[in-house]
């Protein structure tokens, strides 16, 4: 009786500190999801104001460009490409908070031709490539027929090739191989972009995907960066069910592998 009535007792203080931890999860889980609808909101709002201020830039500069001394022209450049990197993080941010707050409305599922979006963003990176005197070849079929969201999927083949570009140095070469490989249970649509550039140090390959991470801050800051672009590509990747990896050697080059299951039920 005695061994009966203590496991007994043991059972039910199993049960309410399981119960106890479960509602003290309550609280911080809803701070938690308030912080995320915060920062949501807050660079929802702060997007208006920075779109002013760059084209209230751009007027500045068309109509007293000629004016200004050599000091004031720096000043104003330093000013558009410090808002234009502000823009960008705080559209990072929020793609980031909305992925957070789980507003799966927020993707939409279809059937779709990649080919053609990807020819597009190739025809339009090759000049930003070009202009850092890189090579930027792509290997896509004429036809890739996916299921997923479309503008996402546009967006991380963007968010990986802007990477390739960013960090490789010029003379370099980029390479984007799309295809439809069979898996076991069904198809996948298989991304690579290959780079000959600065590569990645073995301790750093896991936390490149984590917000905020830069390998090297300077280099990710002279670019443009804000080290938000590859937790976003995860995030994308992973809400269609995929996965995201890298291979890099120092000095050497890196390579992104994506690998999107093409029919799946929307969660
Ligand atoms: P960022 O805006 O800084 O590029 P990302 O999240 O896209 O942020 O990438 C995180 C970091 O991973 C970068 O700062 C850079 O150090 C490293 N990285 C990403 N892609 C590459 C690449 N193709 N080659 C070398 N380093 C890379």
């Amino acid at each position: 009786v005695l061994i009966a009535l203590g496991i007994l007792f043991l059972g039910v203080a199993v049960l309410l500190s399981y119960y106890m931890s479960k509602r003290a999860m309550i609280p911080i889980r809803q701070s938690f999801q308030r912080q995320r609808e915060f920062v949501a909101d807050a660079s929802h709002e702060l997007r208006t104001p920075l779109s002013i201020l760059h084209s209230s830039l751009d007027v500045f500069e068309m109509e007293d460009g000629e004016q200004l001394s050599d000091f004031s022209k720096n000043v104003l450049v330093n000013l558009k490409n410090e808002v234009k990197r502000m823009a960008k993080m705080v559209n990072d941010l929020l793609t980031l908070a909305r992925s957070e707050t789980a507003r799966s409305d927020d993707l939409v599922f279809d059937h779709f031709d990649l080919a053609p979006s990807a020819q597009q963003l190739v025809r339009s990176t090759t000049t930003l490539a070009q202009s850092q005197n890189l090579k930027l070849h792509s290997h896509i079929p004429d036809v890739l027929p996916v299921f997923g969201d479309h503008e996402r999927i546009n967006q991380l083949l963007y968010i990986l090739l802007d990477n390739a570009i960013k960090y490789t140095p010029p003379g370099g070469e980029i390479h984007l191989t799309l295809s439809i490989e069979p898996t076991e249970k069904q198809s996948a649509l298989l991304i690579k972009v290959q780079d000959t550039g600065f590569g990645i140090p073995p301790e750093d390959l896991d936390r490149i995907f984590d917000r905020f991470y830069r390998v090297q801050k300077n280099r990710s800051r002279q670019m443009g960066g804000t080290g938000l672009g590859l937790s976003i590509a995860k995030w994308i990747v992973e809400s269609h069910n995929g996965t995201i990896a890298v291979s890099s050697v120092p000095g050497q080059g890196s390579t992104f592998t994506v690998s999107i299951p093409i029919i799946r039920k929307k969660a």
